[in-house]
């Protein structure tokens, strides 16, 4: 830390010299410029002074504005990594399970549960890094499916969370119809000779109901898909369901 007194101590006394000598109307010609010869030396010092000191300080500057980019860059990785799955880089649990709560308070919210079928068969027959390969590659073709308002969150193993924000029960049946067909429609690249396919869980939320209603609603639409046979979109009966919307009856015909 720099002492400014201390830095500056031998112009102060020149200074002091100087304004004496000044005062002075005596002091010969000769010690005037004396003085003044000292006055200008130290002046010059005090420039050479100051040039050193701003050029320290625009370097202090330049190094305190880098020091805060990478301690705004790491705090962003760290607020990625808290909310993100490493494997397929959707949401984690508890991200997820925050923004359908925050979307709870805006609007109702449709929800689809998707969990692969068979999975155990999968990385039992092809490993476990193939089994990773394929999440990933289904989580590539879900994304593909989804409006920019919609979230993916990973819930547990290879079962994923859907959030739509503000959708209707038809939104999300279209869009639980339209991932699950697409997953009948063609294999996924991670698995080329075989094909993948999950079940779906969809349900509703009313505005200001929590997570675990919604969540739990899509879990038991999920468990009848599964016990109805897999690869099929089931809607859970109790959110909405009117006898005129179209998209229920559908949904509960199957
Ligand atoms: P179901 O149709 O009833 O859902 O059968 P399943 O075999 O998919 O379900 P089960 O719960 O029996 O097995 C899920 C498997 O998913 C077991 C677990 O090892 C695997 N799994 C979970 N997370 C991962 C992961 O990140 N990578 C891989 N490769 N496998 C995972
Ligand atoms: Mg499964
Ligand atoms: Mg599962």
């Amino acid at each position: 830390m720099l002492d400014i007194n201390e830095l500056f101590k031998e112009e102060y006394s020149v200074l002091e010299d100087a304004r004496l000598a000044a005062a002075d109307s005596q002091l010969p010609a000769d010690a005037c410029r004396e003085k003044l010869w000292l006055v200008a030396k130290h002046y010059q010092r005090l420039i050479r002074e100051s040039y050193r000191l701003i050029s320290r300080s625009d370097r202090a500057e330049r190094e305190l504005n880098r020091m805060n980019e990478q301690l705004q860059k790491l705090a962003a990785q760290l607020e990625y990594e808290a909310t993100h799955d490493p494997l397929t880089a959707v949401f984690n649990r508890s991200a997820i399970i925050n923004l359908i709560n925050r979307a709870l308070t805006q609007a109702n919210v449709a929800l689809i549960l998707l969990d692969i079928d068979h999975f155990k068969r999968i990385n039992d027959e092809y490993g476990h890094p193939t089994g990773d390969r394929v999440i990933c590659a289904l989580v590539s073709r879900i994304r593909k499916a989804l409006p920019q308002s919609a979230a993916i969150g990973r819930v547990g193993g290879e079962e994923f969370t859907i959030l739509l924000p503000e959708a209707r029960l038809e939104d999300a049946m279209i869009i639980a119809s339209y991932i699950h067909s697409s997953l009948n429609a063609s294999t996924l690249d991670a698995l080329p000779g075989r094909s993948v396919t999950a079940s779906f869980g969809v349900s509703l939320g009313r505005k200001n109901s929590d997570f675990e209603t919604l969540y739990g609603a899509a879990d038991a639409a999920l468990y009848t898909a599964k016990k109805r046979g897999r690869n099929q979109v089931a809607l859970h009966e109790d959110f909405f369901c009117q006898p005129e919307n179209t998209a229920c009856k559908v949904a509960l015909a199957r």
